[in-house]
């Protein structure tokens, strides 16, 4: 396993319809394990292959359970994700992507969704997501369109710059804010 590099908002891999992943095997199982631990090197809450530079619809998400525990969470794994489903009103709500660094922007979201997709191994699977859980999948499925969140907010002032991490003082440390 290996951390590989984010890849940064002006690259042309996060502006390109990832490909469908039609096989299973080591090259994805290695794919799949670098990304989770990519993720959780850089403390980010949901990771799409594009952003480590490669064009296959592979996204992982996983949610701290408890904020001391940040690595607890359920694991989602998905190949080829889509959504079939929406439901309830959407939510606006801050958001930040590990390929914009130093930013957040107010987004709308779907509050509930269904996504449909492929296990690891190939099995369906289905999952209703509700929440900060349901924004992650809707995230990260855009990635894999090639959509980033500052396409999606309503004007420029809703994004804002905040301070990166190695910047603030100890007063500030707990602001890091968490990035799809
Ligand atoms: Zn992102």
């Amino acid at each position: 396993m290996a951390v590989r590099p984010i890849v940064q908002a002006d690259s042309p891999i996060l502006r390109q319809k990832s490909k469908k992943v039609k096989r299973f095997g080591q090259v994805l199982q290695n794919l799949i394990d670098d990304m989770v631990e990519t993720m959780h090197a850089v403390h980010g809450l949901g990771l799409a292959a594009p952003q480590i530079g490669v064009s296959q619809q592979v996204i992982v998400i996983q949610l701290p359970e408890d904020e001391e525990t940040p690595q607890s969470g359920k694991l989602y794994v998905v190949c080829n994700p889509e959504i079939i489903r929406t439901v309830g009103e959407e939510e606006e709500s801050e958001e930040g992507c590990l390929s914009v660094p130093g930013f957040v922007g107010d987004v709308r979201r779907a509050t509930v969704v269904t996504v449909k997709g492929l296990d690891r191994h190939g099995k369906k699977i289905r999952v209703k997501a509700e929440g900060l859980l349901a924004r992650a999948f809707q995230h990260e499925i855009d990635h894999i369109n090639g959509t980033l969140y500052i396409d999606r907010v309503d004007s420029p002032e809703k994004i804002r710059r905040i301070v990166p991490v190695e910047e603030q003082g100890p007063q500030e440390a707990s602001q890091e804010e968490p990035a799809l």
